[in-house]
């Protein structure tokens, strides 16, 4: 895949890579950090990587929660990430059940080319981390991406996929930040 760009990303999974995955978490109440995220997200914000949040909530579709409330409990992440000298750039989200008919859920790259195309990414020297193998890793395989899987959430079920095969796998968000910075 031709670079458009030459600036490098971190595309991140939300539930089960960065809070627990409680099930539809929409609203702050039932958002709990998993350890060491906030800190992995920080140096690699410091570290000058571009930071993109890509996440499926079908719970916006299924009536769970609101867009709204979606909104507010990601300005609460962009808080909580201030301390550690970090932000999301932008937060990419799906709202679609996996039955409904959509391009930009993943494993869709839909979301991941839309920003290499706004912000000038080299996608071949980005990185989609995430926990599940057949949206999150598959995601960043259709992107051109490197990919991480953490052992977080789900991770551990995707570690010995046959054919879903990640660059790399780490124990949590922090241990993922580390070997980034350690492949530049
Ligand atoms: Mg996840």
């Amino acid at each position: 895949m031709k670079p458009v760009g030459t600036k490098k990303a971190v595309f991140v999974d939300r539930d089960g890579t960065i809070n627990i995955d409680h099930g539809y978490v929409g609203e702050i109440e039932r958002f709990e950090l998993i350890d060491h995220a906030l800190e992995g997200l920080g140096l690699l914000g410091r570290n000058d990587f571009l930071l993109f949040l890509v996440t499926n909530q079908s719970g916006l579709e299924r009536g769970l929660f609101t867009a709204d409330e979606m909104k507010k409990l990601h300005e609460h992440l962009q808080k909580l990430l201030k301390p550690h000298g970090a932000q999301f750039t932008q937060f990419f989200v799906s709202p679609h059940r996996p039955e409904t008919p959509n391009d930009v859920r993943k494993p869709s790259p839909k979301f991941l080319l839309e920003a290499a195309k706004k912000y000038g990414l080299d996608l071949s020297h980005s990185y989609m981390i995430g926990d599940k193998g057949e949206t999150d890793i598959q995601c960043g395989i259709n992107a051109g991406c490197k990919t991480i899987l953490v052992r977080t959430g789900v991770g551990k079920e995707w570690e010995n996929h046959p054919t879903i095969k990640p660059t790399r796998v780490c124990d949590n968000l922090l241990d993922a930040a580390k070997w980034i910075l350690s492949q530049q």
